[in-house]
């Protein structure tokens, strides 16, 4: 009953109030024959029909909409939408299709924004679109600095880019195992966090991972306040940790929803990940209202799987299964040195989010690429999925660097 309540007075409803409104006037003078206004005041009886009226077409209506739930963001003490913005897409947008989509979100009952400091000039355009609004989002951002010097730099950055004094969350975005000494090292870019933190610059400090030897390490880490790491369907292997960030009160943030785009069906994907009571919040990529739309929905229930639903999410995992990489690592180190889930996911974003640009330039950052691979094998039999790691390897150098 709470739920009826406020999705009836809720501000999604006021459409359905408006229109309610309209049929409340007809039904009046459906049975009143044209009454003049004071006439149809005089009646009080006529009151209880215009509410009854309204209120079952406002029931009616409801059936498309969704109630946002809410959650404290681990031992950041945030209350924070189920559903977040995830920033990377925007990039191939511009500063005031930002802005119109951030106040869509914002009507609808999002609060979370994801962006960072790599993801070109996503910070910019949120920014720009949170120019009067910026109380009304819990913002989080990421650096890839692992210095104290580089990381102080970035929050200024950051905090210009996004043109606020505070960053609710900032986050030491997906740091290696050599990076991540060296982040906690003396000098290191956490010093920088927590004297930022201090000064007030930043609200909490998080982590972002990709591996989950690291994700078992910053599970003990006391300073960490939250951490993200991919969950998906096909990506489950961070399960157990996810459930006990739950219980260490970490807030637990879901990306890769669709695993990097090879889910199509994101609204089963989205249902897959709101379900599971120990994630806090999932952060799907979204350039379009069409896009926010669906997420929306999709993240409004966060109900148990029907059998149905559940049945689907097995199709996909098969369809998917055989040749898919779910960044687990197992298959480190690469005898030359290359990230070998980062070129796929690399691929991933080339190939499938049409962030061709971007896709490039990471991949001409990394130390090690695909071409450098030399074909021993080493890795192969390291991969729990038999990826056939090498002849990937080759597919991504003739995208790369054809
Ligand atoms: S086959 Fe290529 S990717 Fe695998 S370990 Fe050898 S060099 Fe690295
Ligand atoms: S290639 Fe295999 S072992 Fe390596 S990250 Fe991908 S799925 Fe894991």
């Amino acid at each position: 009953m709470p739920n009826l309540l406020t999705q009836l007075f809720s501000l999604q409803n006021l459409k359905y109030t408006k229109y309610s409104g309209v049929f409340q006037i007809l039904i009046c003078a459906k049975i009143l024959g044209h009454p003049t206004k004071n006439q149809f005041l005089e009646v009080p009886n006529n009151f209880l029909v215009v509410f009854f009226f309204g209120i079952m077409y406002n029931i009616k209506n409801m059936k498309g909409c969704v109630t946002m739930e809410y959650r404290q963001l681990g031992k950041t003490g945030l209350q924070i939408s189920r559903l977040g913005f995830g920033g990377i897409p925007i990039q191939k947008t511009s500063a005031e299709e930002t802005k119109t989509l951030l106040r869509y979100l914002m009507e609808q009952g999002v609060n979370y924004i994801d962006t960072a400091r790599a993801y070109t000039v996503s910070e910019e355009y949120i920014g720009y679109a949170l120019q009067g609004v910026r109380d009304r989002f819990v913002l989080a951002t990421k650096s890839m600095a692992r210095t104290a010097e580089a990381m102080a730099k970035d929050i200024d950055i950051s905090l210009s880019n996004l043109q606020t004094d505070h960053i609710d969350l900032y986050q030491i975005h997906n740091p290696n195992a050599n990076d991540l000494e060296k982040v906690i090292a003396p000098g290191g870019a956490l010093e920088a966090l927590q004297a930022a933190k201090k000064a007030g610059k930043i609200g909490h400090i998080g982590i972002t991972l990709h591996s989950v030897e690291l994700f078992q390490r910053a599970v003990d880490f006391d300073w960490v306040e939250t951490i993200m790491f991919p969950y998906n369907i096909v990506e489950t292997q961070g399960e157990a940790l996810i459930t006990q960030c739950a219980e260490k009160n970490i807030g637990f943030i879901a990306m890769k929803p669709l695993a990097g785009g090879a889910i199509d069906d994101g609204k089963t994907a989205i249902r897959y990940i709101v379900s599971n009571p120990a994630v806090t919040v999932v952060i799907p990529g979204m350039a379009t209202i069409t896009e926010a739309e669906q997420n929306i929905r999709s993240a409004g229930n966060t109900s148990p799987l029907t059998e149905t639903e559940q049945s689907t999410v097995e199709a996909i995992g098969k369809s998917l299964g055989s040749n898919f990489c779910r960044r687990c690592n197992y298959c480190a180190p690469c005898a030359v040195g290359i990230n070998i889930p980062v070129m796929f996911l690399l691929e991933g974003y080339y190939n499938r989010y049409d962030l061709k640009d971007w896709a490039k330039m990471r991949y001409a950052a990394t130390e090690h690429r695909a071409s450098d691979c030399i074909g021993c094998g080493a890795c192969e039999p390291r991969c729990p999925y038999n990826l056939p790691i090498r002849e990937m390897m080759k597919n991504v150098t003739k995208i790369f660097e054809a």
